[in-house]
């Protein structure tokens, strides 16, 4: 099939790279003409694992970027959307990239269609009677599009797996036509025919069937988005405090989700206590359906604490290491992680950065290192000389008052500590993603400080 991806970001890259792999032809847009030159020139834009190869094999074959909406739309049967939606002032959200993209369509296809519109972007339910709006204001005869929601699941770090071997695809639509072309495009996901060069990484509690296909309205498929989003960011700040309950009492957070999620209707999945979530999806999906339940007049109280929870739990972090190392002005810290989470160069809204920010404010000098994230990062910082960016793991640790981990890079889980203990000032080690053994730690003889586990000092 001839596709078309407007907007080449995290979702939308990933997505046209993983269809094209799947066997159709992808044109790529963005209006971001620094990134379609990078990515015609076969540099890296974004970080994630798998993306590299499959946009080496289908770069100029299968797969093309342009700038032109035109030269994308024309030939495509299907165009999706994969757009920001980034957070208003007030929660909402921001929809006017969409809006943006669809008056640009609607000149593409008067007169050129039928076309099939899908929107990938998360988006709040009732989106898509928006946009049928917004084509036809703009010109376009209801009879010349057909539209479908079919949001993504994909998480970065695993994005490339996520979005070949998915659990669900969902297709929201009320055309037939849409919903068959769509069926179409995903037939080799859905089929478990796709055998291509990325294997599937199996997961605890995977079954290993083929992605299961859901079709539905297109608001109950944008509310599965939103819904399933705010479910695991509830699961996140539960576990967290309960973490702090754990603290309270004595008990173990990390034996405690084992034995909590040996429950086959719990699982342990995103059962992990730390410094919260973060990212470009959760904080802003959870205000995002928070805001349309209340425009809707229906109680959602719920979210906020979820939202509450998450911000106490970077403050309770901070606390923790302001009580162990006392004033902070003046120390020198080494900082492992910036990204959001492990395996991505994405810094938005992350908690690293957050904590980091806070940290600079009290007075503190930061050395920091990250795998992958440290460029995008340093734009998040002033020119200020106060951090600093180290070229490994061990030398972010050399003459630093304390070591605090603050992403769950894969990698950090094989550092050799007692090299790192060597270089460090005083052995003080604030994990704030639970990722050692305490046990270890105290023999390696470090003060070793994680969340929801006890402490040992
Ligand atoms: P992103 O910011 O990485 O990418 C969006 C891209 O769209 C940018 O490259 C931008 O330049 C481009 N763009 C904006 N306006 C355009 C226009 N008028 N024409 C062409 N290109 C345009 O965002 P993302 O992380 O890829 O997220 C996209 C959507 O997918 C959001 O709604 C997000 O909530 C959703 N989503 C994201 C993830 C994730 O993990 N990042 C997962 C699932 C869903």
């Amino acid at each position: 099939m001839n596709i078309a991806m407007i907007g080449s970001g995290y979702v939308g890259l990933v997505a046209a790279a993983c269809l094209a792999e799947i066997g159709h032809n992808v044109i790529c847009v963005d209006n971001d003409a620094r990134k379609i030159e990078a990515l015609s020139a076969g540099s890296e834009v974004i970080h994630e694992e798998f993306l590299p190869e499959l946009l080496a094999r289908h770069r100029g074959r299968r797969l093309k970027f342009t700038t032109s909406l035109h030269h994308a739309v024309r030939p495509s049967e299907i165009v999706f959307i994969a757009v920001g939606t980034p957070p208003c002032e007030s929660g909402e959200a921001d929809v006017s990239f969409i809006e943006n993209v669809c008056r640009d369509i609607a000149a593409e296809i008067n007169g050129h269609g039928p076309k099939t519109l899908v929107v990938k972007s998360t988006v709040p339910a009732g989106t898509s009677d928006w946009i049928r709006s917004v084509l036809v204001r703009n010109g376009v005869p209801a009879s010349n599009f057909e539209l479908a929601s079919n949001p993504e699941f994909l998480r970065e770090g695993s994005a490339v797996t996520d979005f070949l071997y998915p659990d669900r695809i969902v297709i929201g639509s009320s055309s037939a036509t849409g919903t068959e072309l769509l069926r179409r495009a995903y037939l080799p996901l859905t089929s478990g025919s796709y055998h291509g060069c990325v294997s599937r990484v199996p997961q605890p509690d995977d079954s290993c069937s083929p992605a299961k296909l859901i079709v539905t309205k297109p608001a109950t498929a944008e509310m599965i988005k939103h819904a399933s989003n705010a479910f695991l960011a509830m699961k996140v700040s539960f576990i967290n405090a309960v973490a702090n309950v754990c603290e309270a009492v004595g008990a173990d957070v990390e034996e405690l989700v084992q034995g909590m999620g040996s429950d086959r209707r719990i699982g342990t999945r995103f059962l992990k206590a730390g410094i919260g979530y973060g990212g470009s999806c959760f904080p802003k999906d959870v205000s995002a359906l928070r805001a349309v339940a209340e425009d809707r007049g229906c109680d959602f109280q719920l979210l906020d604490e979820v939202m509450r929870i998450n911000e106490n739990q970077r403050k309770a972090f901070l606390h923790r290491v302001r009580d162990a190392l006392g004033n902070l002005k003046g120390k020198r810290l080494a900082v492992l992680g910036l990204a959001f989470k492990g395996g991505t160069d994405d810094v938005r809204e992350s908690p690293a950065i957050a904590l980091v920010q806070s940290l600079l404010h009290e007075g503190c000098t930061i050395q920091a290192y990250d795998p992958a994230a440290m460029e995008r990062a340093r734009e998040e910082f002033a020119p200020n000389g106060k951090i600093t960016f180290a070229s490994s793991a061990y030398e972010t640790a050399r003459n630093a008052d304390a070591l605090l981990v603050l992403t769950d890079w894969e990698e950090f889980l094989t550092l050799d500590f007692a090299r790192i203990r060597s270089l460090l000032r005083q052995p003080i080690l604030f994990d704030g993603r639970n990722l050692y053994n305490p046990d270890r730690m105290q023999d390696l003889g470090y003060f070793y400080f994680s969340v929801g586990r006890r402490e040992i000092a």
